[in-house]
């Protein structure tokens, strides 16, 4: 075999797209199973709103938490709550909640939303310029002609006069028309110094190389069961398929990787449905697993001299762990917004996204408007979580207020810190006897100034729009929810500093490559990660194949 990509997901599925497209021969491992957009998503079915993606796993990743961040009472405005429920962390430190993943051919993306984002230029330079994080080792214009071709395969829709990303290329297609929720939002955004624009998204707003355009059910983390959500199983895997130099497996997990001499690893190991294990060599091994498993992969496999922890010269897998922070706050609108349809974050404000755009916070957030994120599209959710009651009045009062809610998010830069890392938990073992990965997630007092601003300006834009009452909010200050993880395996130039290179290759194991979002030096300013993660195997593809012809 050529390649041996571990993981299907963003990473995983761009990078053996990129290959197997120049002919370079490709088996992609991946632990979860296949799933079929027409079969296996339920929005068609009456009970659609009871479960969130259809996990199809027999086996569930297992994943523990260190030691929880005690809380503030100075920060209770950060605290999540709802109208009907009271406090939703009654402790007093935070609650580790999810890391929220699907492992499947396609990964997270088969659950993600759909936002296509190139990070913010300033991003890249987060040490240099602003003294925090570290530098990415390529700029926003090496990565410029990846972006467009990541979009190209995804079919990316957007307004080609987006000023603040310098772009080649139009978009592959026009920006999707705004609800009426977000029309709402625009039409009041004159109270407010946010700017809104028509977001980027991996959602098609026409038909487009054999799939068809949105149909605005606002469920997308469900699964798109149309396939027009450029989830990766649906675009680059596909695309790689076709090219008869992909082969993908599903239900198989990797168990280790294999080293071997001259600074070269030989193969993987891994172990199939049935429960047989295999062994398989490569020229080159790819991992993909994810911020959370790839460095669990390469702390649990050996440097073939005694050493545990494969591409850990700098001691630095695991370590630089950035999570999500987030926030959103909804209320309910006077007038019927029909906020139940759409697209789940169809606008987007980009007004304070640069690394120094909050004045006393150092790292950038995005605004969106997100009821689909917030599971109110369906009247079951709803019922629970905006109004209380039973019999007649509960009746009248839905009749009245469904489609009605107004929310408004917000994601932000999450920065690294020593008390944040991903480890083996010695003690916690999966069902293949290996060590669980353990999330250690503390955030700084930057965190939290971020946090507030972005909570506040949530609030802000509600009332702007003619919100009175806000029923419910939910942030990362006592939740640890993360849906975007980063930075356990950091590319760089210093091998001291760093696990991987600017071609994501690792310092000493030259056929070993990083290419998922472990790779982050920095997270962005709420930029959603997967087009970089894209654009990033992309780049690296084209290395990997001078790498295999010299
Ligand atoms: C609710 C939600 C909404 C999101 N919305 C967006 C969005 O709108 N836009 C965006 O860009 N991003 C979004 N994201 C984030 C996005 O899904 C992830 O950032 C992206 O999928 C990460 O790609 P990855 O390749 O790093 O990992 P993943 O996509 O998680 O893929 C890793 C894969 O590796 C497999 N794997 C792990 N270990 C092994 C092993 N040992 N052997 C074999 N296989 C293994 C896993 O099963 C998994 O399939 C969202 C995430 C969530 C949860
Ligand atoms: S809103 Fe569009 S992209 Fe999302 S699940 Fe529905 S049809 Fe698919």
């Amino acid at each position: 075999m050529d390649v041996i990509v571990i993981g299907s997901g963003a990473g995983g599925g761009a990078s053996a797209w990129a290959l197997s497209q120049q002919g370079i021969n490709v088996l992609v491992l991946e632990a979860g199973p296949a799933y079929d957009p027409y079969k296996d998503y339920h929005l068609h079915q009456p009970d659609w709103e009871l479960e969130r993606f259809p996990d199809k796993q027999e086996h569930p990743l297992k994943y523990s938490f260190g030691e929880m961040q005690p809380l503030e009472k100075r920060y209770d405005r950060l605290r999540t709550w709802n109208h009907i429920r009271g406090l939703t962390n009654r402790s007093d430190t935070r609650i580790p909640y999810k890391y929220h993943h699907v492992q499947g051919v396609g990964g997270s993306t088969l659950h993600f939303t759909g936002e296509a984002h190139r990070l913010h230029p300033k991003a890249f330079q987060m040490r240099s310029q602003y003294g925090v994080a570290a530098d990415w080792p390529l700029s926003y214009e090496d990565l410029e002609n990846d972006y467009a071709k990541a979009e190209r395969v995804v079919g990316v829709s957007g307004e080609d006069k987006f000023s603040q990303r310098p772009r080649s290329t139009d978009f592959p297609l026009p920006p999707h028309p705004a609800s009426y929720a977000s029309q709402k939002i625009i039409a009041h955004s004159h109270n407010t110094d946010l700017k809104w624009d028509f977001n980027s998204l991996a959602t098609l707003s026409a038909p487009y190389e054999g799939r068809p355009g949105c149909n605005y059910c606002n469920n997308c983390g469900r699964g798109c069961p149309r396939k027009d959500k450029g989830s990766v199983d649906v675009t680059f895997l596909h695309k790689a398929r076709l090219t008869g130099h992909c082969q993908i497996q599903s239900n198989s997990t990797v168990l280790r990787i294999i080293s071997g001499d001259n600074d070269r690893v030989e193969g993987v190991e891994y172990i199939d449905k049935t429960g047989a294990t295999h062994l398989v060599k490569a020229k080159v091994v790819i991992v993909a697993c994810g911020a959370i498993e790839t460095p669990r992969l390469l702390l649990l496999s050996d440097t073939g001299d005694g050493e545990q922890g494969l591409a850990n010269e700098s001691g630095l897998v695991g370590q630089n762990f950035m999570e999500t922070l987030s926030w959103v706050s909804a209320g309910l609108h006077p007038e019927n917004l029909g906020s139940y349809r759409g697209l789940p974050t169809d606008i987007i404000s980009w007004s304070y996204n640069a690394p120094d755009a909050i004045s006393n916070a150092i790292g950038g957030c995005r605004f969106a408007v997100g009821t689909s994120e917030s599971d109110l599209a369906g009247p079951v959710n709803y019922a629970k979580r905006v109004v209380a009651g039973w019999g007649l009045a509960h009746k009248q009062k839905m009749r009245e207020t469904f489609g009605h809610v107004l929310s408004v998010g917000s994601i932000g830069e999450s920065l690294p810190n020593p008390n944040s890392f991903i480890a083996l938990d010695e003690s916690n073992k999966d069902r293949f006897g290996r060590s669980i990965a353990k999330i250690s997630s503390f955030l700084n007092e930057g965190e939290i100034s971020r946090l507030k601003f972005m909570a506040n300006k949530c609030r802000e834009v509600l009332n702007a729009t003619g919100v009175t009452e806000i029923f419910e909010e939910y942030g990362s200050y006592d939740f640890f929810n993360s849906t975007h993880v980063f930075g356990t395996a950091r590319m760089g130039n210093d091998p001291a500093e760093s696990v991987v290179n600017p071609y994501c290759q690792s310092h000493r194991w030259k056929n070993l490559f990083i290419v998922d979002s472990s790779v982050f030096p920095s997270s962005g300013g709420g930029e959603a990660p997967s087009l970089t993660i894209e654009a990033l195997a992309i780049r690296t593809a084209r290395y990997i194949r001078q790498y295999l012809n010299s």
